[in-house]
């Protein structure tokens, strides 16, 4: 059994990145015929506006944004309810965890914050004995979708989530407040955080990364 951490990876090349603000542009000033007036450095102020009025349906003409998120599968049963969002998810169905390439054994990214010793421990001892009856039933014949059946919900899962701008904002606005899980808030506080950096002025608006 391994004990893993948090983790994401932004799928988006950066060329996308850097094309999402003259995208949005291009479709908001056509709204306006204000297209005479774009020059190389008239975009983020003219998307800014566009935010400031809430006319943020011309969000949806940047780029989308995909990210592989390394995370529970309690984090991925939240993730799913965004339903504007494409997602392609690690199968507990297919995935044999007692392959070698997943080293024969359980990934877990568990919570253990506020935890005391003797708790860490007896978690301990119950996912070892979950690792050894999940093992035990793949020997014995039984498929990974039945196997499944005994795995924590602290077992890691990928997810890749792959959606458009407006709605990355809707769910930073929902997955970085206090009241998100705390590991959401973790995992989706590094995000916004990363975004920010890549194109601050879609993003500073929403959300928070303290
Ligand atoms: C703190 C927190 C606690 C939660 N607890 C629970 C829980 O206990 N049980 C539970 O079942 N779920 C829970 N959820 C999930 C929640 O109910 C939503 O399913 C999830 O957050 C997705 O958000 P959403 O439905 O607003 O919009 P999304 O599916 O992300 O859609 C984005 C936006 O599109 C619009 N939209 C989408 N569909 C419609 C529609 N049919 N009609 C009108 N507008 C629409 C809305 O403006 C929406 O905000 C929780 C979420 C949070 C953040």
């Amino acid at each position: 059994m391994k004990v893993d951490e948090l983790d994401y990876t932004v799928l988006t090349p950066d060329v996308d990145f850097e094309r999402m603000l003259t995208c949005i542009e291009r479709a908001g000033r056509n709204c306006y015929k204000s297209e005479d007036k774009i020059t190389d450095e008239s975009a983020k102020a003219f998307v800014a506006m566009l935010i400031k009025r809430g006319h943020e349906a011309m969000l949806e003409h940047a780029p989308n944004i995909g990210t592989l998120f390394h995370v529970p599968r309690g984090l991925t049963h939240e993730f799913v309810r965004h339903r504007l969002a494409s997602f392609g998810q690690e199968s507990t169905r297919y995935c044999n965890y007692s392959k070698g390439k997943f080293g024969t054994e359980l990934t877990l990214i568990p919570m253990m914050d506020g935890l005391t010793s003797v708790q860490i421990e007896r978690r301990k001892d119950l996912w070892e004995a979950i690792e050894r009856v999940y093992l035990a039933e793949i020997d014995e014949g039984i498929k990974p979708q039945q196997a499944r059946d005994n795995l924590p919900i602290c077992l890691k899962s990928d997810i890749v989530i792959t959606t458009n701008v407006r709605h990355w904002r809707e769910i930073f606005r929902q997955r970085t407040t206090k009241f998100a899980h705390p590991q959401m808030q973790t995992v989706m506080k590094k995000l916004l955080a990363d975004f920010r950096s890549r194109v601050s002025v879609l993003f500073d608006d929403v959300g928070t990364v303290d």
